[in-house]
């Protein structure tokens, strides 16, 4: 059920969290019974793993869930996942060329280091500014 996990404890605050993702196939399974029963099977799963490397979960104080499909903008889950081959053949190439001069692509989507992740978001930002840049001042010199 849960694909993966990241600590997103705060130990300063005395805060410890498990973020729990579930994503594909089984995070669409997941959404399909209400929302108690949903809280209650993750912990389960974390109990059941946790158990299975010798470690005794204790009951979590409280467990805060969220719809990432639900969101007008995300639409999914935290990271694209494409299959091999696909950001550096043709077809990534096309989710990065500007069209026209007109409309410029940045998002993490269109890096090819650490898609789906804010350092992806970083260097597409910083390539398509790039983009950008070069076109302006092209411009420029043609109005010149
Ligand atoms: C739950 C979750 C946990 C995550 N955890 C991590 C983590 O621990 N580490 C990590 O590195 N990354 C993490 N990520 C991923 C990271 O947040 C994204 O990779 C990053 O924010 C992508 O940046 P971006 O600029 O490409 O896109 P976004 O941050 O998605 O920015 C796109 C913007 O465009 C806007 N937009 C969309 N459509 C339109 C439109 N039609 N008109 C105008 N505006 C529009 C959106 O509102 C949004 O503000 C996580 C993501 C999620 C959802």
């Amino acid at each position: 059920m849960v694909c993966f996990t990241q600590d997103t404890s705060i130990p300063e605050h005395e805060q410890w969290v498990i973020t729990c993702f579930m994503v594909g196939d089984p995070g669409r399974q997941r959404s399909i019974p209400p929302e108690a029963q949903r809280g209650e099977a993750v912990v389960t799963h974390i109990k059941k793993a946790c158990h299975e490397i010798g470690v005794e979960m204790p009951e979590p104080i409280a467990t805060h869930e969220f719809e990432w499909a639900e969101h007008d903008t995300f639409l999914g889950a935290p990271s694209p996942v494409m299959g091999v081959d696909v950001l550096s053949t043709d077809a990534g190439k096309s989710l990065r060329e500007p069209f026209r001069n007109i409309v410029f692509f940045s998002g993490t989507e269109t890096a090819l280091e650490s898609e789906g992740f804010m350092d992806g978001a970083l260097r597409a930002w910083s390539r398509s500014a790039t983009e950008v840049i070069a076109y302006l001042k092209a411009l420029h010199s043609i109005l010149e």
